[in-house]
């Protein structure tokens, strides 16, 4: 879905009838499982992989993709609300969703090819694995043309040299895959100056040369 239709669904909302009772479904799972569990895990530093387990039970990774992909078939806005409740509760639960479909399924939904939804998706929406972009760098955050990893094609395969910083689920025990930016090419504008060609390449975890640093406090 465009940003422009995001923001159309929801300067339109107030809630349809079938929206405000999924709201309410949402909200005894975080009051009841979420909340309890959230100071433990926060104190620990851990990601609590048993409520993530429940989660992907419930669909909520899958809300907005189709069934034929392993989804509920709702829309992005039904993400919204469920991401809401959860975060009542615990914030970090709620990005975690938040990032899982919108940076580490959405972008394979949108502009993955036929094979590559195949291959990851179903996992994706069960919440059985996580995915991660990552675009930010020590030079490149709101200003993505900072970009300073490369990628170039080497004998039919890429060869990515870079590091990322504040990558969302990027180094969790069931993070399959990071979806990486990467400069490929550049190209002259009209004024002379240069124009970066950046390029998302998914990048599955255990790749030779991809590690993860420890998680920030
Ligand atoms: C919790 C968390 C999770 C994140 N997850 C991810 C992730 O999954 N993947 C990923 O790639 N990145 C992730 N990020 C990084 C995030 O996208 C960047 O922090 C963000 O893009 C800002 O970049 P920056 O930190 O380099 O700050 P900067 O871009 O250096 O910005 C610093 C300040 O300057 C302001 N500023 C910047 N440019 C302008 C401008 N042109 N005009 C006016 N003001 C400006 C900004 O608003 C900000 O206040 C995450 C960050 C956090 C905090």
């Amino acid at each position: 879905m465009s940003h422009e239709l995001i923001a159309e669904e929801l300067a339109s909302h107030g809630l349809t009838d079938e929206e405000t009772g999924f709201r309410d479904e949402m909200r005894d799972f975080p009051d009841e499982v979420v909340a309890p569990a959230a100071y433990e895990y926060d104190t620990k530093r851990e990601l609590p992989y048993g409520i993530i387990a429940q989660m992907g039970e419930r669909g909520l990774f899958g809300l907005p993709f189709p069934v034929e992909y392993g989804g509920q078939g709702k829309s992005y806005f039904h993400l919204c609300l469920a991401v809401e409740q959860l975060s009542r509760a615990d914030q970090s639960i709620g990005v975690t969703l938040e990032a899982g479909v919108g940076l580490g399924a959405m972008p394979i939904y949108r502009g993955g090819t036929e094979a590559q939804k195949q291959q990851w998706l179903p996992m994706l929406a069960r919440g059985e694995a996580l995915a991660g972009f990552g675009l930010t760098e020590a030079d490149a955050g709101s200003d993505a043309a900072g970009t300073k990893t490369t990628a170039r094609l080497e004998n039919g395969e890429w060869v990515i040299n870079g590091t990322k910083q504040f990558i969302t689920n990027s180094g969790t025990r069931i993070t399959r895959l990071v979806t990486v930016t990467a400069v490929t090419g550049e190209s002259l504008r009209v004024d002379g100056s240069v124009k970066k060609e950046l390029t998302a390449i998914l990048v599955p975890s255990g790749t030779p040369g991809f590690t993860v640093e420890p998680a920030y406090d």
